[in-house]
């Protein structure tokens, strides 16, 4: 048994679970560790001192005791930083949760955590921004936090051909991209996902963020034709079935 050490952090609570009568354990994103679980003991008495501050998505400067024997953290005290989720419309809401979900389901290199650290952050405030269109705000953030953690969708050019400027037609989750209208051949149907036109349309231009995010208006098909797109590809690279449940709670 080692000495309990303190450890000085930020993060931010992905999830909380109720432990016991009083306590909670937290899912945390943290700036230094990556994802982490912490017990908050007794947190849950309303007298305790940092009753308030423990709510989802809220970004909390923390004090931790850690065991170097054991995978848990334990809370010692915290001050809040951001409350994301107050006052943020439903819809909002829903996409920030949507993003820590698939935080909870990826594994998260320690190297990599300050970069997704800064991601989340940064998606968070620019979705608060936004006036409709947030699928396109989340899926700009999923393309980053593939890209740093080494799985990116090839989202420019043609996966067989390696041309940028044809119209992609299908997904091929084999190869981590799409197919061009030159390269696409009946006997690739079983392996890839064909788009919807609108479909095409968004993914040449997801990068073109002005466009996209003033022009469109996005149907509940598209939004969930490029949703299935990157679960699939999660789903490919993590071998288990990935799932965003909050983004069905939109109309
Ligand atoms: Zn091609």
């Amino acid at each position: 048994m080692g000495k309990n050490r303190e450890i000085k952090t930020r993060g931010i609570i992905l999830r909380r679970i109720p432990f016991k009568e009083t306590s909670f354990i937290l899912e945390m994103l943290s700036e230094d560790f990556g994802k982490i679980s912490v017990i908050a003991k007794g947190i849950r008495k309303e007298k305790n001192a940092n009753y308030g501050i423990i709510d989802i998505l809220n970004e909390l400067e923390v004090v931790l005791y850690k065991n170097p024997s054991s995978e848990w953290y334990i809370f010692k005290s915290g001050t809040l930083v951001k409350a994301y989720l107050y006052e943020t419309e439903f819809t909002k809401s829903l996409y920030m949760q949507a993003a820590a979900e698939f935080l909870l389901q990826i594994i998260i290199p320690e190297e990599d955590a300050h970069k997704l650290f800064r991601l989340i952050k940064d998606y968070f405030d620019f979705l608060g921004k936004v006036i409709g269109n947030e699928a396109i705000v989340f899926w700009r953030f999923l393309l980053r936090a593939l890209v740093i953690l080494g799985i990116e969708i090839n989202m420019r050019n043609c996966v067989i051909c390696e041309k940028r400027e044809n119209f992609p037609v299908a997904y091929f989750p084999q190869k981590s991209g799409f197919i061009c209208e030159n390269c696409f051949r009946p006997h690739l149907k079983e392996e890839v996902i064909e788009l919807d036109k609108k479909v095409s349309k968004i993914i040449r231009d997801i990068y073109n963020s002005n466009k996209l995010l003033n022009d469109l208006l996005l149907s509940a098909e598209i939004v969930s034709q490029i949703n299935s797109i990157f679960l699939i590809h999660l789903s490919e690279h993590f071998h288990k079935k990935f799932h965003f449940k909050t983004l069905a709670l939109i109309k």
